[in-house]
This record gives C-alpha cells, sequence and structure tokens, in this order.
C-alpha cells in the first residue's frame, strides 16, 4: 500500500509488504522465550501439550507436529516442528529430516486444496542473525501465497476478529490434511 506523498520515510525497495498488523503482538515481545532452553518457556515446546484448538495444531506425527503460526506474515502460515528442542537444522536424526520435509509437502497440498496457493515461501531462519524469531527450537515455516496475496481473509474471514480466523482456519486445514 502506497504510502501519502510528503510523509514518506526510508528509501523505496523492492520488498513486498503485507499488511500484517496482527504482528504487533510479537514485535512487542508477547510469548518470547526468556532464554535459550526448553524449560525457558519455550513456546514449541509448550504448544504440544495443548489441544489441537487452543494450540492451533493442524496435525501432530511421529517427530514433529504442524502448528499455525499465531503471528502469520500471510493467513494460513503454517509451521513444522520437531517435538525435540533444537536449534540447528544439523541436529535432527534421520527420521525427524525425512517427516519434516514430508509434513512440509502436505502442508503445501492441504493449502493449495483450502485456499488455492499460488505460490509458497518455505525454510528456516537458523539463528537470530537470520532472523529466527525463536532460535532456540527449529522450525520451517510454510507461507502460502497468492497473486497480490487475495488469501483467506476474503474465503473465511469476513469482519471476524483474528483468533476466530484463526481457529476456522486450522479447522478446514486439519479436516483436509493429507494422510
Ligand atoms: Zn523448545
Amino acid at each position: 500500500m502506497a504510502e501519502p506523498a510528503g510523509v514518506r520515510v526510508g528509501v523505496a525497495d523492492e520488498l513486498e509488504r503485507l499488511w500484517t498488523p496482527h504482528r504487533m503482538a510479537y514485535i512487542q515481545g508477547e510469548n518470547k522465550p526468556t532464554g535459550p532452553g526448553a524449560g525457558d518457556g519455550c513456546p514449541f515446546c509448550a504448544i504440544p501439550a495443548e489441544s489441537d484448538e487452543v494450540g492451533l495444531v493442524v496435525t501432530r506425527g511421529e517427530y514433529v507436529y504442524v502448528v499455525l503460526n499465531l503471528y502469520p506474515y500471510n493467513s494460513g502460515h503454517l509451521m513444522v516442528v520437531p517435538y525435540r528442542h533444537v536449534a540447528d537444522y544439523t541436529e535432527l536424526g534421520a527420521a525427524e529430516t525425512v517427516e519434516l520435509a514430508e509434513q512440509t509437502k502436505r502442508a503445501m497440498t492441504a493449502l493449495r486444496t483450502a485456499s488455492a496457493a499460488q505460490g509458497f515461501n518455505i525454510g528456516m531462519n537458523q539463528g537470530s542473525v537470520a532472523g529466527a524469531g525463536i532460535a532456540a527450537h527449529l522450525h520451517q515455516h510454510v507461507v502460502p501465497r497468492w497473486g497480490g496475496d487475495v488469501n483467506f481473509m476474503p474465503v473465511v474471514g469476513h469482519t471476524k476478529v483474528l483468533p476466530q480466523l484463526l481457529a476456522e482456519t486450522r479447522k478446514m486445514l486439519a479436516d483436509l490434511w493429507p494422510s
């Protein structure tokens, strides 16, 4: 969205910006761990103990689970997360690596079915210098993209507030998750 002339700050660049006011809570530090350990309030260690509905868990595998991002870059933003509290991709065992990859593929299929996603940004930020918000616990982002990023909002959003939207998105994806 273009800013009005006269109030522009900074230099124009080529980055696409998504309108995500719900990320403000994240930027303000809500739900951030207090240290690098599993016992330091790591949300990725705490989520599996919650119900699917409360934790926004879409599916649970043997080694990894898939969860909706509470602070999405785009609606339908999923994360594939190992249950083990490991920071670095090289720390994953063979079976964990395979299941993380397999669930990433299923996430793509589910998002295409649910919302006709046209593209994806998939990947991991390794280390806080690379932009990892919770660097101590590995997580693979699966962010669906649409041309112009028309997304779930017009499909299920309308005027609903974000928690309702996330709950409906979670159920939609859980119901059609490939087995
Ligand atoms: Zn953890």
